[in-house]
């Protein structure tokens, strides 16, 4: 039999925390439970927790700073960051603290069962394309596809393997106008109708680790109503 992938759930509320444990057991997913921050990191386990679930407003500890320590910990768990705001200063926070997606609250559970999924399949991805060892160029940056490092002049970081992804669909349809429906489909395995704004926050990290100037992108390229293009 196949192992349960384990998601540790990071939520304050009980109602919400009830519905979400049932739902994704329901999914033949294990679950773990954390009430507030401090419990949601000392349960958190890098070798045996597979995804992160977790709230934004939290008691003790938020889930900014519970992502940040999570993520210096690990940079391939996928984070899923539940946020009850609706401003935008709130999500891309969010990425920017490691999170691979977000939902704002309220949610169809519908979604966040799509959105896990496909955030587990791309942890697999990884697996697999760790076995490759691939490395490759993107300006004057070197990706390592075997750790997920990039490497330009003496900086050396990392990308969590959702910006891997990313990162890989590009380099293998360079040259061509891809939409952000392919990306969402392709990369993040989401056929349902959802904000495509994700796609973007996802391509302005790309930018910011591998364009000499962000703002005036010559690798990841915006298409004006088309999509993106890649150049190496
Ligand atoms: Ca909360």
């Amino acid at each position: 039999m196949k192992k349960k992938s384990h998601i540790l759930l990071v939520e304050d509320e009980e109602n919400l925390a009830r519905v979400l444990l049932f739902n994704l057991e329901e999914e033949g997913y294990r679950v773990t439970w954390a009430r507030d921050g401090r419990t949601g990191l000392e349960s958190f386990d890098g070798r045996t927790i597979d995804l992160v679930i977790l709230d934004l407003m939290l008691p003790y500890i938020d889930g900014f700073a519970v992502a940040e320590t999570i993520r210096r910990q690990s940079a391939q768990i996928p984070i899923l960051m539940l946020t009850a705001r609706t401003g935008s200063d709130d999500r891309i926070r969010g990425l920017e603290s490691g999170a691979d997606d977000y939902l704002t609250k309220p949610f169809h559970l519908k979604e966040l069962l799509l959105r896990v999924n496909g955030m587990l399949k791309r942890k697999s991805w990884y697996r697999q394309s760790e076995t490759l060892k691939v490395t490759l160029k993107v300006g004057k940056c070197r990706v390592d596809f075997s750790d997920l490092t990039i490497r330009c002049d003496k900086r050396t970081l990392r990308l969590t393997h959702q910006e891997a992804e990313l990162l890989h669909y590009f380099v293998e349809h360079k040259g061509r106008i891809i939409s952000r429906r392919e990306l969402l489909e392709n990369v993040w395995h989401l056929h349902a109708q959802i904000d495509t704004r994700t796609v973007d926050n996802f391509v302005a990290r790309l930018r910011k680790y591998f364009e000499p100037q962000p703002s005036r992108p010559i690798h990841f390229i915006s298409v004006r109503g088309a999509g993106y293009l890649y150049n190496p």
